[in-house]
């Protein structure tokens, strides 16, 4: 369970994230879901931890990871990453990506690798090279790395905007399933509705830095709170 408390950051005076608190449980996909510029990655960020907070605090199963006067490390906060930009290793073969961020023995490592291969279809391409799959595999690829080493948390920041519409469908189907399975709590940021509304069990609408109101997908949906969320919600079709 992923809680943030109070979480703020500014640039140069401003709130860019400003005082968010939010919870999300395992199990469950959280959206993070605002245009442009209202603060989404800012926030991704100070929980995987690259980001510091000027205040707030962030709590992974109820153990503090980072306050303003205590900050565990990224790497040690078992967080998965899913990024648009955060691609895999060019240089490395499919089964030394998803190994990348194992530990234990290399037999141990070859055995956790095939599973997560078989959870995203793609066993059969354990010894390839990434430049040989397809965008939505690597993509698929991606996801069994970032949950490889069973991630109690796992963030993903538009994690499906390089790919084309078709396709996205399909992937987000897939992702969903694969997330279910491993049981995470999962954060996803997009700035698109429908992405929102398909994959999300609880949609946190942001702007300017703030939450500004949050629920289920169909709630959400059916009663925008403002005429800025009509608007921002009318984009689907
Ligand atoms: P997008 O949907 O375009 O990815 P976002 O919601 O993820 O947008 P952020 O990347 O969190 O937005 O940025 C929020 C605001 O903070 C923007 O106005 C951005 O310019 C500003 N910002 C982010 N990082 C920095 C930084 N390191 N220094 C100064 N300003 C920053
Ligand atoms: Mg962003």
């Amino acid at each position: 369970r992923l809680e943030i408390r109070n979480l703020t950051r500014r640039f140069d005076g401003r709130a860019v994230v400003d005082d968010v608190s939010l919870q999300v449980m395992p199990g469950q996909v959280t959206c993070l879901l605002g245009p442009s510029g209202c603060g989404k990655s800012t926030t991704l960020r100070m929980i995987a931890g690259v980001e510091m907070q000027d205040s707030g605090s962030i709590w992974v199963d109820g153990e503090l990871i980072c306050d303003t006067h205590f900050r565990i490390p990224p790497e040690r906060r078992r967080i998965g990453l899913m990024f648009q930009d955060f691609a895999l290793f060019p240089h490395l073969s499919v089964a030394e990506n998803v190994a990348f961020g194992l530990t234990g023995s290399a037999g141990e490592k070859r055995a956790r690798v095939e599973t997560m291969l078989d959870r995203v279809n793609l066993r059969r391409f354990i010894d390839a090279w990434p430049h040989e799959l397809s965008g939505g595999e690597q993509q698929r690829v991606a996801l069994a790395r970032a949950l490889a080493p069973d991630p109690r948390i796992m963030l993903m920041d538009e994690p499906f905007s390089g790919l084309d519409n078709r396709l996205r469908d399909e992937i987000r189907d897939t992702t969903l399933s694969v997330l279910k399975d491993a049981d995470a709590a999962v954060l996803l940021v997009t700035h698109e509705p429908d992405e929102a509304m398909r994959m999300a069990d609880d949609i946190a609408l942001m702007r300017h830095g703030k939450i500004v109101q949050q629920g289920a997908p169909y709630n959400i949906y059916n009663a925008p709170k403002d005429k800025e969320a009509v608007a921002f919600f009318s984009d689907i079709n």
